[in-house]
């Protein structure tokens, strides 16, 4: 048996400001899976904060890498709230912006970001909330970049095989006959599913496997019943 560990779950991360981004969704976002500075795989798409950490589509795909670093340590996950726009665009961008406006930046920030996400915003870049955004400095608009670009965050664990939508790991593939999905070391002993050493990304792959699996574990165990009546 390949150890079973949970796939297709949630990040617990060690931020304890996602607390205050709960429930909050994000769509047409980046994020990036890393092992140190190792990028590990990338999704774009959706997300959510839970009070635990990270949730959702692309968070799901994500944690199916992660459960193949088998417990990697310095595992972050970075969100691009702006993968259309390369840092030196979303920098020239918000340089020409900031001359045009005497708005204070707490003011201007949701025309970049969802409100709820502005007060953490504002204490993860360090800056005044009420200065104008055309006082701010050269330094405190690469912070601002820098962080719509790379809002990062250290997972702590996935969520357990409890919670997850699939578990990795299961009976060993090399031990069951692909052709019958009888057992190689017990004859008569059949498989399918989630038992066995598979899981796949979201998307009905795992379901369709089980359905699959499932007929011809069921075909096979039928046609070894009549041939030996
Ligand atoms: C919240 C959630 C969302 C999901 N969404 C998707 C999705 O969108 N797309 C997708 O492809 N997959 C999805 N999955 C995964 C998918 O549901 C599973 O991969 C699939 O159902 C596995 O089928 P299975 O028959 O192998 O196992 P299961 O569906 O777990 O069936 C096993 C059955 O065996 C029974 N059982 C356990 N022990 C015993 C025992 N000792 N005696 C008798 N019976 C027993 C259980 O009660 C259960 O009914 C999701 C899973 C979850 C939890």
């Amino acid at each position: 048996i390949v150890t079973p560990r949970p796939s297709l779950g949630a990040f617990e991360v060690g931020e304890t400001w996602v607390k205050q981004l709960q429930g909050l969704s994000l769509r047409n976002v980046e994020a990036t899976l890393y092992v140190g500075k190792k990028k590990v795989r990338r999704e774009f798409g959706e997300m959510v904060f839970t009070h635990f950490g990270v949730s959702g589509p692309i968070v799901l795909t994500l944690s199916k890498a992660y459960a193949g670093l088998h417990n990697a340590s310095d595992v972050s996950v970075s969100v691009d709230l702006k993968p259309a726009l390369s840092q030196e665009t979303l920098d020239a961008r918000l340089t020409k912006q900031f001359k045009e406006t005497t708005k204070q930046l707490k003011n201007y920030l949701p025309e970049l970001l969802p409100r709820s996400l502005v007060p953490v915003f504002l204490q993860l870049v360090g800056i005044e909330s009420s200065v104008p955004v055309n006082r701010i400095t050269r330094e405190e608009r690469m912070r601002i970049v820098h962080t719509l670009k790379d809002l990062r965050m250290r997972v702590v664990r996935a969520r357990s095989a409890e919670e997850a939508i699939v578990t990795a790991g299961g009976i060993s593939l090399r031990e069951i006959d692909p052709r019958t999905m009888e057992s190689k070391l017990i004859r008569g002993l059949y498989f399918a599913g989630e038992v066995m050493d598979i899981d796949a990304v979201t998307g009905g792959f795992n379901l369709q496997a089980a359905f699959s699996t499932g007929w011809l574990a069921g075909e096979s165990a039928a046609g070894r019943v009549s041939s030996v009546a």
